[in-house]
């Protein structure tokens, strides 16, 4: 359903997302909502975001206190200066930042300069995060991933002296990665200067070219075996060196779990501005349009008033999400919170799943809370349909 309808959260959100879409470069396997070059409308673009931004901090009569901002793309690295330090002026007229703990920017290795990193410095922004994903220079030029790994040694050497809160992203399960690459990846990681490091498994998108790839055989990916004992060591070299999983994708050194996630595996209200974004208020969830000229058009109005579409989110769905993201993290499932949302007869199916999944190595369950296993991580989704089946 479109509606041009906004309100007020209930619940006013505290944690900020804002998506600047545009990338040099497309990836062969990225379906997000990310646009190549398209300089001409990165001016206008920009507009309209703090427009957006504007128009729903005024519906608040005070200033709302944010405790988290998480600028995600696309590639925000190439979000010009200028612009950037605009938008935080008007993020910093629009809402309270007095206490806000964490602000991330994402960024591709290849755009990183000390300019750039003293002038994210100076704004605010406290946590980079960086796209790594392999250090194989052939296997990233054949995704049409434009960084080389070159350029992530350098950043690590020089953006510690601006943001110490470094993340890096890797994907796990890229087609032609040898063994003795990804090792020598984690080695790397381990001995960079980061706090957090998120390791994604390669999902297969429709429509990109890495799909046609697959498809036509050009390209074969590894085994689904092969991938679960490499996630499995992954986990136990990283632990090794400090940097602690504490979800599915997700490893930190103590102290460092990132709290914008956290917000999304707590179901916290949020608000996303930008082409595609989403937001979450508690009880449903707002996509912004992902087209580009609607989003764009927006500006038309008196009120900058973004299409969007509103899902309201059932109590079944509400139970399926609660129980998918507290598997995610390490703390796992409190089986005493599943009281008040199942009847009595579906507590007792989804106890009677759990001594059969705990055979097959993919659950432990200790004192009524239910953890998945590293097998149980790399094999989520089917454990999650056999709870909730
Ligand atoms: S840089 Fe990120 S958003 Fe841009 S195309 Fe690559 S994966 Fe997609």
């Amino acid at each position: 359903m479109t509606t041009f309808n906004t309100k007020p959260f209930l619940l006013p959100p505290r944690h900020l997302y804002i998506h600047w879409p545009f990338c040099s470069f497309k990836c062969h396997y990225c379906d997000f909502v990310a646009f190549e070059q398209h300089a001409d409308h990165q001016a206008a673009y920009h507009e309209v975001l703090l427009a957006e931004i504007r128009t729903f901090a005024k519906q608040y009569a005070y200033q709302t206190p944010i405790d988290t901002i998480f600028i995600g793309g696309g590639t925000p690295s190439l979000y010009p200066l200028p612009w950037i330090t605009e938008l935080f002026s008007v993020l910093r007229s629009s809402f309270d930042l007095s206490n806000c703990s964490e602000i991330t920017l994402e960024s591709n290795p290849a755009d990183i300069d000390e300019e750039k990193l003293d002038c994210w410095h100076s704004i605010g922004i406290n946590r980079l995060s960086v796209g790594v994903q392999s250090l194989d220079d052939e296997v990233l030029l054949k995704l049409n991933r434009r960084q080389r790994a070159s350029d992530v040694q350098r950043v690590m050497k020089i953006a510690p002296k601006y943001i110490t809160n470094l993340s890096v992203d890797l994907i796990l399960g890229l087609p032609d990665v040898s063994p003795a690459m990804w090792e020598y990846t984690i080695a790397q990681a381990t001995n960079w200067p980061i706090k957090h490091l998120s390791m994604y498994f390669l999902t297969i998108h429709e429509k990109t070219p890495l799909y046609f790839n697959v498809a036509r055989g050009t390209i074969s990916l590894p085994d689904e075996e092969y991938i679960v004992t490499l996630y499995d060591q992954t986990i136990q070299q990283l632990e090794a060196a400090g940097i602690v999983q504490y979800e599915i994708s997700n490893f930190a050194c103590n102290g460092f779990q990132s709290l914008h996630n956290t917000a999304y595996w707590e179901r916290k209200p949020y608000k996303g501005f930008g082409v595609g974004a989403s937001s979450f208020d508690g009880s449903g969830r707002y996509i912004n349009t992902n087209n580009l000229v609607s989003y764009m058009k927006s500006s038309q109005n008196v009120d900058c008033i973004v299409p969007h579409s509103h899902e309201i989110i059932t109590p079944k769905q509400a139970l399926l999400e609660h129980l998918m993201l507290s598997l995610r993290q390490n703390k796992g499932l409190d089986l005493q919170s599943m009281v008040y949302l199942l009847d009595p007869q579906e507590l007792v199916a989804l106890k009677n799943q759990l001594p059969i999944l705990a055979s097959a190595g993919l659950v432990t369950v200790t004192n009524d809370r239910v953890c998945l296993t590293h097998k149980g991580m790399a094999l989520e989704n089917e454990v999650v349909l056999r709870l909730f089946q």
